[in-house]
């Protein structure tokens, strides 16, 4: 992942006419902190995970970026990671920074204490280092609304010993909270953040629509959309989509896919998108989705069929928007890709060898960097309630996330069409810009 992004920066900073010697201060990190956590396991033993926590770049404010628990995190993956946080942060135009954390950890081996423990003492480590002004946590793979708030909680012990014996007010608390973002509604997060990074998404490929109209050779009032994976990304996205007039014909997640059944009288159907919340339904009663072929109210097992999540990518369709792993575009399936656009709605969905051959091709790719921002911009939402004091309706979220990410597409269109480049190249201009500014 660090080679794409390096990669990507190379070829985006042609245009600025950078040196390498420029290129490589853009890409070190500010700060690295790395750390033994220790955690007493329920059996009484006590076992060190390796804590990490990359702070790429404050120059547009505090940092900010996600935590990850997971077994195959690394230096190199983290520091790749947060250096997107920080161009993301800057083309989406929220002030802040890049950072990421992560611990290697599988979190699913430990017991629920084990796991509180492991979120506090990453906290404890890192108490020093991180503040609503100074850097500012997030939950990411396999990190949630609840191990926030357990790093809520003990960041606050922590900052309470550190203060006058002064009792504090509400205002005071809050203005804590805000060293984390992503916690549950009732510890000071915000409404609308579960949706935000697929309603962003779909903001996103409608403003590409009303832009480029029929010049993207797809059926412009009822596109066709693929999604695989149907985690919080892709199950928000496809459930606005369809809400919003588009065609969700497939949709996958890690077990495999389906597809509304192509052997039935297509014009029929063609119109028809898989009703989402009831395969979502069908999907939390079966724990997975092969066999939820839902539409029209009801799931038929006459309705679809199931489809690998190799075929998947490959289906002949409008808009291909990959919403789970990293390089699943590749080398391998890259001349097979149908979609005319593909939006990146995880990080890094497409090899750097792939998006030439792809952007070559004529497929309009909008980037992970723009595609998936919502997230971070709800994200400084949330953080901005908190610094304030004051609530805001999931009404007033949902609107200022449009203004926020229309404008920025804006930006990078308008950039794209001036310089005649892709809209990734374009994105990370403007990012790169923005950082290197003085
Ligand atoms: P998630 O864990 O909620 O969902 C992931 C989904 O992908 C699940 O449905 C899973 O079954 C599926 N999946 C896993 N392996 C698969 C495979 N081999 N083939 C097909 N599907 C597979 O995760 P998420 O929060 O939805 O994040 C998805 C992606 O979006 C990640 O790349 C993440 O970094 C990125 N992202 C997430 C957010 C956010 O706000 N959650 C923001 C920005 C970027």
């Amino acid at each position: 992942m660090l080679k794409t992004i390096q990669l990507t920066i190379q070829r985006a900073s042609c245009g600025l006419n950078l040196s390498e010697s420029v290129i490589n201060k853009l890409i070190k990190p500010e700060n690295i902190h790395e750390f033994l956590i220790p955690v007493k396991l329920d059996n009484g033993e006590e076992k060190h995970f390796k804590g990490i926590r990359v702070q790429h770049n404050s120059k547009l404010g505090p940092y900010k970026g996600g935590v990850r628990f997971h077994k195959s995190v690394s230096m190199q993956e983290v520091s790749a990671l947060a250096v997107l946080m920080s161009i993301k942060c800057a083309v989406s135009g929220v002030p802040f920074g890049g950072a990421k954390g992560g611990v290697i950890v599988d979190p699913k081996r430990l017991s629920e204490k084990e796991l509180e423990r492991l979120s506090r003492g990453y906290v404890s480590k890192l108490a020093l280092f991180i503040g609503p002004h100074v850097d500012i946590p997030a939950p990411d793979v396999n990190t949630n609304s609840k191990i926030i708030d357990w790093m809520v909680d003990e960041y606050i012990k922590i900052k309470k010993k550190q203060i006058s014996k002064r009792k504090l007010n509400n205002k005071d608390l809050m203005n804590m909270k805000a060293a984390f973002t992503g916690k549950s509604i009732k510890n000071g997060g915000i409404l609308g953040r579960t949706q935000a990074t697929g309603r962003g998404g779909v903001i996103v490929l409608k403003q590409l629509i009303s832009k480029l109209g029929n010049k993207l050779n797809i059926n412009i009032n009822r596109p066709t959309i693929v999604v695989q994976g149907f985690g919080n990304v892709g199950h928000n996205f496809a459930k606005i989509a369809e809400s919003e007039g588009f065609n969700i014909t497939s949709v996958s997640d890690s077990k495999g896919g389906i597809i509304k059944n192509d052997k039935l009288n297509f014009d029929d159907i063609k119109d028809k998108s898989l009703d989402i919340p009831l395969v979502m339904e069908c999907k939390l009663q079966k724990g997975h989705l092969a066999g939820c072929y839902c539409m029209g109210g009801v799931c038929d097992i006459k309705g679809g069929r199931i489809i690998s999540n190799t075929d998947l990518l490959e289906l002949e369709v409008d808009i291909l928007a990959p919403c789970a792993l990293g390089n699943v575009i590749n080398r391998q399936n890259m001349k097979n890709i149908k979609a005319r656009v593909i939006i990146e709605m995880a990080n890094g969905p497409i090899t750097d060898e792939a998006y030439c051959y792809l952007t070559k091709k004529g497929v309009i790719i909008i980037p992970d960097i723009l595609a998936n921002s919502g997230g971070v911009i709800v994200s400084y939402l949330e953080w901005l309630q908190n610094i304030n004091n004051k609530k805001m309706t999931e009404k007033q979220v949902n609107k200022k996330l449009k203004n926020i990410l229309e404008n920025a597409f804006n930006v990078v269109y308008n950039q794209s069409v001036k310089r005649h480049i892709s809209l990734k190249d374009a994105a990370f201009e403007i990012g790169i810009n923005k950082l290197l500014k003085d």
